[in-house]
């Protein structure tokens, strides 16, 4: 797997007035990178320019730099996605992205770059096009991203960087990783849960005071007495290890947020996830969102098999088809 590189900057109002100028200087930087090594000249660098706020004039720009291919998101369509994608594989050695978005940048725009860049980097792969240039042994340096937070800078770079594995597998199973990784330093960071003596804030305050390892409980249906809710039983969580910590990496469980923190707004929708939205559909989505207890592998399974379910939405939830075994387990509710 290549190591990617990214130097990443803030973008700012005033900056945006001198974008062009500073993006000609940066460009002609990145070619300077490789000129003594192995660029043969300047056409041999494409790069894919990406903004969501600059409009250029291109005529003036190619006077400029050569080769830039140049996409303005809010004008981007299907007939500008394959004439890009043309260009940027054609007649050249390397490529390189440069992103840069200002805070308006939306969800939309985040599917687009992900769409776009997941085809330029297969196509280049089948063109022999080289993504990036070499730094160091084995490191890359394939994208400069510039935006209006870190959040969303970490979030483009890790649509980009995803799209480097060559199987879906691994491009969901980094994803899953990614954004499993900031909820588990969000909670920690926050101390929502406060373990003390290994029961929760919501186990300590509440009347379910017998109960400890927080929410980490199914049902389990009693199948021997028939199918009705009185027949469930509450059970610690089979993943719970003896050391108190989760053995798998349930991403469904870390979103759940019980209804004791959420009167205290402590609140996660995945809907408002930049990073998962941008990847993922409204059925994959809904995978993420309720499959409690079950492994990352078993999730990823799901979320590939999901990707082209055409079963209309709502009966994709009447059926159940976003369940991984069709089978409901519920996590308990505090009152
Ligand atoms: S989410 Fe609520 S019930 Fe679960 S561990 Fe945290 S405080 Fe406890
Ligand atoms: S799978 Fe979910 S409920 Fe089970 S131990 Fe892990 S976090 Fe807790």
């Amino acid at each position: 797997m290549r190591i990617a590189t990214f130097k990443s900057q803030s973008v700012n109002n005033e900056r945006h007035i001198i974008s062009n100028i500073f993006l000609k200087d940066l460009i002609q930087n990145y070619k300077s990178l490789e000129k003594n090594k192995s660029f043969k000249n300047n056409k041999d660098v494409k790069i894919i320019y990406i903004s969501n706020f600059l409009k250029l004039n291109t005529l003036e720009f190619n006077e400029l730099i050569e080769n830039p291919i140049i996409n303005s998101l809010d004008t981007y369509s299907t007939k500008t996605g394959k004439n890009i994608l043309k260009k940027s594989t054609k007649k050249a050695s390397y490529l390189f992205f440069i992103i840069e978005l200002n805070s308006n940048c939306t969800i939309k725009d985040g599917k687009i770059i992900n769409n776009l860049v997941n085809k330029i980097i297969k196509k280049s792969r089948k063109t022999g096009i080289s993504i990036g240039f070499n730094i160091k042994e084995n490191q890359k340096y394939f994208a400069n991203i510039m935006t209006s937070s870190k959040d969303l800078n970490d979030d483009i770079a890790n649509i980009l960087i995803s799209n480097l594995y060559k199987t879906k597998y691994a491009k969901y199973s980094y994803i899953y990783d990614k954004v499993c990784e900031k909820l588990d330093k969000n909670f920690i960071i926050n101390n929502y849960c406060d373990f003390r003596d290994n029961k929760c804030v919501a186990n300590r305050d509440t009347d379910n005071i017998e109960r400890d390892n927080g929410c980490c409980h199914s049902f389990i249906r009693n199948k021997s007495i028939g199918p009705s809710n009185s027949t469930e039983e509450l059970t610690l969580c089979k993943h719970l290890g003896d050391d108190k910590r989760c053995t798998i990496k349930s991403i469904s469980c870390k979103f759940f947020v019980c209804q004791y923190l959420k009167r205290k707004g402590v609140y996660f929708d995945i809907l408002d996830n930049f990073l998962l939205r941008s990847i993922f559909n409204r059925k994959q989505l809904d995978v993420i969102h309720i499959n409690f207890f079950k492994t990352e592998d078993e999730i990823v399974k799901k979320l590939i098999t999901t990707e082209y379910n055409l079963m209309p939405h709502k009966l994709f939830i009447l059926f159940k088809m976003h369940l991984i075994d069709n089978y409901w387990k519920k996590i308990p509710e505090k009152k």
